[in-house]
């Protein structure tokens, strides 16, 4: 840190994303991307004539990624807003709601805390119970904004749509934002909820189930008001925050409807094969609703499992975090990674480590 910096930048605990290395060919099941290509119709939209349009700034407003959204979705344009990444709609919306205080899991996504501490935010941490589940009871009438992430990041287990409801409905005073990073891997989504609760922020990203986590694309969809509130926060930040070929890209998807339910489709028959051929080898499954799994097997320690993955040229993520760091959380990818890893560790539990 330099003499010059901001005081308080000294304190603060930055994200510390998945390894992205360049040194060796890994299978990549670490940071919970799609494997597949994201689709032939968004590529199909970046065109000579959009490139050359490049020397122009973006539009501020998305104007044609909005309306695909909206229309996808059928909400009002004045109820969608789009973000570099979702992210950012994180980070605006603890600027927007946070401030005055906020509660989220104890195992959660990581970022939470990130935002809370960069924000000033003071943070309530609500404990999951001991499978992992989330205790609705214990968000109600919370008296501060909620976040919850649905499926909840890094367990993978899905609140159900009822309970969820129960959450925002006994929280009318208050913002409840729900981060649907892995939503479209699960069966519900709340984005029809923001039409009944004025008091619900849904989270959304183009990086995992629409395969563009390089693009950078999220959106937020919520009432007028509350996006009025997060538009102010973006214009006074970067109006020009998602850049033309992203947007494109992103709109490209929500056109390719079939492809986008295929490629879905195919993860979650591979998750189904990857928790079974787990369990087949004494491993501890959490149930999956998202494109990844949190597991363990009883005597080996998570980081065990990580580096024998790792020097094997398998990359899975592992955290410190007590709570769960005998786990290891493996992202779904095709059937040929997911056949490489499960005899990867077969082979481990042969010569017994
Ligand atoms: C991946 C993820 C995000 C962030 O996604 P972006 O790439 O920034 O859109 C947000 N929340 C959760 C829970 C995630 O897992």
């Amino acid at each position: 840190m330099s003499r010059y910096a901001w005081d308080k930048l000294n304190g603060l605990s930055p994200y510390v994303p998945g390894e992205q290395p360049r040194d060796r060919k890994y299978i990549k099941l670490n940071t919970n991307e799609n494997p597949y290509f994201t689709s032939e119709r968004a590529i199909a939209q970046v065109t000579r004539d959009m490139l050359d349009n490049l020397k122009l700034y973006s539009d501020p407003e998305c104007t044609r990624l909005v309306r695909a959204i909206a229309r996808y979705y059928g909400v009002d344009e004045e109820c969608v807003l789009v973000t570099n990444g979702s992210d950012e709609a994180l980070a605006f919306c603890f600027q927007a709601y946070c401030r005055g205080g906020v509660c989220f899991a104890d195992v959660t996504y990581g970022f939470y805390n990130v935002f809370a501490d960069m924000y000033d935010c003071p943070a309530e941490h609500i404990a999951l119970e001991d499978d992992f589940t989330i205790d609705p009871q214990k968000y109600f009438c919370c008296g501060r904004t909620v976040v919850i992430a649905n499926p909840n990041a890094q367990t993978g287990i899905a609140l159900g749509g009822e309970r969820l409801e129960s959450i925002i409905s006994s929280n009318s005073r208050n913002i409840v934002i729900v981060d649907q990073a892995y939503a479209d891997f699960s069966d519900f989504n709340a984005i029809p909820l923001t039409k009944k609760y004025g008091n619900l922020v849904t989270v959304n990203t183009f990086s995992k189930s629409r395969s563009l986590a390089g693009a950078r694309v999220g959106y937020v969809i919520a009432a007028p008001e509350l996006i009025a509130d997060l538009k102010k926060i973006k214009y006074s930040f970067h109006p020009y925050n998602v850049n033309t070929l992203s947007a494109a890209l992103a709109a490209g998807t929500m056109e390719d409807d079939e492809y986008f339910h295929e490629t879905v489709a195919k993860i979650c028959a591979t998750r189904a094969r990857l928790s079974e051929g787990l369990k087949k080898l004494g491993f501890q499954v959490l149930p999956s609703s998202a494109n990844f799994v949190l597991a363990r097997r009883m005597g080996v320690s998570g980081w065990e499992l990580y580096n024998y993955l790792r020097s094997n040229g398998i990359l899975v993520r592992h955290f410190d975090d007590e709570r769960i760091d005998d786990f290891i959380r493996i992202t779904v990818g095709t059937d040929e990674e997911v056949h490489v890893l499960l005899k990867t560790l077969a082979k481990m539990t042969e010569e017994n480590i």
